[in-house]
């Protein structure tokens, strides 16, 4: 016996059993991919730059962190300007 012909019934042999295995599990072995949408949530909100009230920086509002106070929401690019705001107690005036 030659062992071109081992390696021919090797791989008939796992074509085979290839396909049993396909047809007994149906499509059981797919892996589900989460494809979050990113552009799909909030349309033309990413673009929206908010100003920092404490440090006066412009970040994007989907980025910011974010404070209501008084009905009013702020926007703060980082937390510690978030807690300097509370801490400091100053509401800017400027009404956007
Ligand atoms: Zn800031």
């Amino acid at each position: 016996m030659s062992p071109v012909r081992l390696v021919i019934l090797a791989i008939l042999f796992y074509i085979g059993y290839r396909m049993l295995r396909g047809l007994g599990s149906s499509g059981s072995g797919q892996v589900e991919e989460e494809k979050k949408d990113r552009a799909g949530k909030e349309p033309g909100v990413q673009d929206v730059l908010v100003e920092d009230p404490v440090c006066h920086t412009l970040i994007p509002r989907h980025q910011a962190v974010r404070l209501r106070q008084q009905g009013k929401t702020w926007y703060f690019c980082s937390e510690d300007c978030c807690d300097r705001f509370i801490e400091g107690g100053e509401t800017p005036r400027d009404d956007v």
